[in-house]
């Protein structure tokens, strides 16, 4: 890993007299980092030769070299020929799953090797490895859009975790179907819709709870009586000042969900083009699009894996994701004899193939005509899923959205600032200008060329806080 420059300014001696005379404010770290070019994540012009001043924990000033005064004292960093856009954020991840199956036995259920109940709690447990890994891959914050209880609280957590991302969680999804085999007794994951009140309730609790959106999966659109329940639970959602996320796949489901003033709509329309009425009604409820573009080819990728057929592909040259992962993956093939891989399905999984089919057509062309619309649209990967890991699968996801025809210029905005909106903390950060956090990445190369030019990335600041990622993990 290249190094970077530092450099004190001025003297520490002064400093240091000038914080015993003036009180807390002067004691807090000044950093100047200078002459890098800058993306201030607001879709502006960059800055060639920027310089941004961080006061603490916070942005100062953002401008070109002299444009902003620099402090006696403060630490310049020497950031010639490198590139900064604001930290990334994850707009759709899940905290209690692991990136395999033995969180997802719905899927394959390898429950007798990884018993749930103990999954689950583990979980909730060791969220910092995966903060380290989100950290370590740029990314600043996340949007935990569905999971148990729980996840609300490490909203709080990592807030105050010098090391954590930035956190916004939804809690327990509200679904038409009767439960899942990952909820348990004590801790469900999926509350099923089966009255108004229901609804009402569940918006009450998880508000008071404090979670940032109420998550519907899948709508029962034919049923008039169903949808009252959801009518019902989303005005409910508005009374509490809450969010509405939905999980909707297919047009019609889409639009039942954007009629009911869905903010977040976590999946592509996948099974048609979308229309006229769906882009006016996704701008009616100024609903953020977030495609999630490689999450249903991560379970080929690990389906493959537990057939033994190739191992889950991993690019993480800085060692981001966490050694229980790494072992989980690849330890997959033990189940190379499980019933859910049968001859049929293995036919299916060797003519999968990685470098051609993570992505499908229609919610390639449906990226394209949401962005032609000026829709707003986030990034978000699922991770958590069976093959989609948590932190590193953000590059995939970009590079998918890329090849949807998205400039990469553009791209930057949607995973900066526009996650930041969609987990309403764009007040504090997501783009670079003062008064925000300063949460922001170093990069080898412009990102604004090639989005793959994000997996340059040699630096992260949190809070004011640089970090080299090739350490975070391993700290
Ligand atoms: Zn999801």
């Amino acid at each position: 890993m290249r190094s970077i420059k530092w450099i004190v300014a001025g003297l520490l001696i002064a400093a240091t007299v000038a914080a015993g005379c003036s009180g807390s404010e002067s004691t807090k770290k000044v950093t100047v980092i200078s002459g890098a070019t800058l993306f201030d994540g607001t879709g502006s012009e960059p800055i060639v030769n920027s310089m941004v001043v961080i006061n603490g924990s916070e942005i100062d000033c953002v401008g070109k070299d002299g444009e902003c005064s620099v402090p006696l004292g403060a630490e310049v960093v020497n950031a010639e020929g490198k590139y900064i856009t604001p930290g990334i954020v994850d707009a759709h991840m899940h905290f209690f799953q692991t990136g395999f199956f033995d969180s997802r036995p719905d899927a394959m259920d390898i429950t007798e090797t990884y018993p749930f109940p103990e999954v689950a709690a583990y979980q909730k447990q060791n969220p910092q490895r995966y903060y380290n890994s989100y950290l370590c891959s740029g990314i600043t914050g996340v949007y935990d859009v569905g999971g148990m209880s729980w996840s609300i609280d490490l909203q709080e957590e990592a807030e105050n975790n010098p090391k954590a991302p930035h956190v916004a969680a939804a809690g327990p999804l509200i679904t038409p179907v009767p439960g899942a085999p990952f909820d348990l007794p004590s801790d469900k994951v999926l509350v099923t819709l089966d009255s108004e009140e229901t609804g009402i309730k569940t918006v009450q609790y998880l508000s008071a709870l404090g979670s940032t959106g109420i998550k519907f999966w899948t709508f029962d659109e034919d049923s008039e009586e169903y949808m009252q329940r959801v009518q019902a639970t989303a005005e409910e959602i508005r009374r509490q000042d809450n969010q509405m996320i939905a999980h909707a796949t297919t047009l019609e489901q889409a639009k039942a969900a954007l009629r009911n003033g869905t903010k977040l709509l976590v999946h592509s329309v996948q099974n048609t083009e979308i229309d006229e009425e769906f882009i006016e009604l996704a701008k009616e409820s100024g609903t953020y699009y977030n495609p999630t573009l490689i999450v249903s080819a991560g379970y080929m990728l690990a389906f493959r894996a537990a057939a033994d057929i190739a191992p889950i592909p991993v690019t993480d040259p800085n060692g981001c994701i966490d050694s229980r992962t790494m072992e989980l993956i690849n330890t997959a093939s033990q189940f190379k004899n499980h019933p859910r891989l049968s001859a049929n399905m293995k036919n299916r999984l060797e003519a999968f193939n990685p470098e051609t089919d993570m992505t499908r057509e229609i919610p390639l062309t449906n990226l394209k005509k949401v962005y032609e619309a000026g829709i707003p649209i986030v990034v978000g990967t699922d991770a958590g899923n069976p093959g989609t890991l948590h932190g590193v699968s953000i590059f995939d996801e970009l590079e998918a959205m890329q090849s949807a025809g998205i400039p990469a210029k553009d791209l930057i905005v949607m995973a900066t600032r526009n996650g930041a909106e969609s987990m309403r903390r764009d007040n504090d950060f997501g783009t670079l200008e003062s008064g925000k956090f300063a949460n922001l990445i170093l990069l080898e190369k412009n990102p604004s060329e090639d989005i793959s030019n994000m997996r340059t990335l040699s630096h992260v600041m949190l809070k004011g806080k640089m970090m080299n990622v090739s350490e975070i993990q391993d700290q």
